[in-house]
């Protein structure tokens, strides 16, 4: 094959990757946190519209908030699977999240930017950027998402506040406009809330203007001595919107006024989605959403990962270590998404080890064009799927018809890269990388064996070329460390660095 042939990764040999048949495709079933149960799923209408509440972007996401967008994403690509077309939003938080996670307390991102000496905006823009470059690395196609800002929205927030205004729902007092729980007769349906028990043993409410303690913001008028850096012009002063109207002014802007799938991590079904639904149905008359999916936490030595409690771990400190991104993906997807997950740099290693054994059983598959999924496999895959998104019962099946000598290798292969399709642990596209020279900046990478050099091998030793041009033979000997985790032998040549599989 020509030099250029074999540099182009959509080359015709490994362009085909094979996908099942819908027909006899067992029906989806979904947990719905709506009604507590599984339920069959259906669209609406043929095309699926899916929300993901998204980060706030004042800090850093830590890997706790990352595991809604890998959940989203396997949900979204297992939707896909099932033949529906889909279109995904997840939210970007840059105002009106108040530190309290309710009224009271100053807004995450004017803290921040206040901290820092720098404009709320510029946090956002970089804060934006890293979850992006995150999102990229956990094998998530950003390019079938829309991601709109809540600052890009404050019109559509202001119109929806005063039609609840208008319809009686709202209420104003000293300091914002607040929504009236009262009014909404199935107010806390989500989750089971139980309204009456909380308001017996209520603590005394610290805005005592407000009618109940579960009426919440859906303005706020901004206090001089606050300085804020984001407000606007309201009918009701100079202020900024509540943390709640975001999602749905802008769900109703880009998706409709009914939704299929709603999703976040299980905190927020308390408050923040139970307040999504009254303030929607109160000015639709009508659902919301018919499904509602929430995941449960990642902890670390059990507790949940939050900056307050000083344990947060990102992703970079991962790759810093030598394990690759999609290694977190393929821990995530050990434990079911509605399962509390407890982070340990030993359950990380062992999911790094784990798919690296996974990518090296799968390329020493034959390839056979044309070869078909071996049935019984795609059946229990499918089964494991429409069963609530088992993720972990699909990786077992995956392990097993890698030992399973009664199938031949070029149907595993065709098999496995299928269920990729769902999973992204990267199979997909590294089966197109196969025999790839790997042209980074200034370091040409040529795998002995024609084996992938995955994105984070590449970044390691892009910057370990950074590192050695600088006479940093320190961080260079680390980085080398590093790469070698990653089951390369690193040898330097005059052609540049050679990696050897190892
Ligand atoms: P935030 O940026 O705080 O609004 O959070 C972004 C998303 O991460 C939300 O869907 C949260 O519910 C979710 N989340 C926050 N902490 C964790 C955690 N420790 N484990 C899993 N999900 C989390
Ligand atoms: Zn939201």
């Amino acid at each position: 094959m020509s030099l250029l042939g074999r540099l182009n990764p959509f080359s015709k040999r490994n362009a085909d990757v094979p996908s099942w048949s819908t027909q006899n495709i067992p029906p989806l079933q979904f947990h719905n946190t709506l009604s507590g149960q599984l339920e069959t799923f259906e669209a609406l209408n043929g095309n699926v519209k899916m929300y993901n509440c998204g980060p706030t972007v004042y800090d850093r996401q830590h890997i706790g908030n990352l595991r809604p967008y890998v959940f989203a994403d396997i949900l979204r690509r297992t939707l896909n699977a099932w033949g529906h077309s889909v279109t995904q939003v997840i939210n970007i938080t840059d105002v009106g999240h108040l530190v309290s996670n309710a009224d009271e307390g100053e807004d995450k991102m004017e803290k921040s930017a206040k901290a820092q000496g720098r404009s709320a905006q510029e946090i956002a823009a970089e804060i934006t950027q890293l979850w992006f470059e995150d999102l990229d690395l956990l094998g998530i196609d950003r390019s079938k998402i829309q991601f709109p800002r809540a600052t890009q929205f404050i019109g559509e927030q202001i119109a929806l506040v005063q039609s609840l205004e208008q319809k009686g729902y709202a209420y104003t007092i000293k300091d914002g406009v607040y929504f009236d729980t009262s009014r909404f007769s199935g107010y806390g349906k989500l989750g089971g809330v139980n309204i009456a028990g909380q308001q017996a043993g209520a603590r005394v409410e610290e805005n005592e203007e407000k009618k109940s303690q579960f009426d919440f913001a859906l303005w706020k008028l901004s206090k001089k001595k606050e300085k804020r850096q984001q407000e606007w012009n309201s009918p009701w002063g100079t202020g900024f919107p509540g943390w709640h109207i975001e999602c749905t002014a802008m769900i109703f802007k880009l998706l409709g006024r009914q939704i299929d799938i709603h999703t976040g991590g299980i905190d927020h079904i308390p408050v923040h989605h139970n307040n999504e639904i009254a303030q929607a149905e109160a000015s639709t008359g009508k659902q919301y959403v018919r499904y509602w999916m929430h995941n449960e936490f990642i902890t670390i030595e059990g507790k949940k990962i939050s900056k307050s409690l000083g344990n947060t771990i990102y992703l970079s400190q991962l790759i810093d270590r030598g394990l690759s991104a999609r290694a977190l993906r393929y821990l995530y997807l050990t434990t079911h998404y509605r399962s509390l997950t407890n982070f340990t740099w030993e359950a990380a290693e062992a999911a790094h080890t784990a798919l690296h054994r996974l990518k090296r059983s799968f390329f020493e598959l034959d390839l056979i064009p044309g070869t078909t999924a071996d049935k019984n496999f795609v059946e229990g895959v499918q089964a494991a799927l429409a069963d609530d998104l088992d993720t972990p019962k699909v990786i077992a099946l995956m392990w097993d018809l890698l030992k399973n000598p009664d199938v031949p290798p070029a149907v595993k292969r065709a098999s496995l890269l299928i269920v990729d399709r769902v999973l992204g642990l990267g199979l997909t596209e590294e089966a197109k990388r196969k025999d790839i020279t790997v042209q980074a900046g200034a370091v040409s990478m040529t795998l002995s064996t024609g084996g992938p050099v995955s994105v984070e091998v590449t970044k390691l030793m892009e910057e370990r070329e950074a590192a050695r041009e600088s006479k940093d033979f320190k961080k260079a000997d680390a980085l080398r460390e590093a790469i070698e985790l990653h089951g390369y032998a690193l040898e330097d040549t005059p052609a540049g660095p050679k990696l050897t599989e190892k």
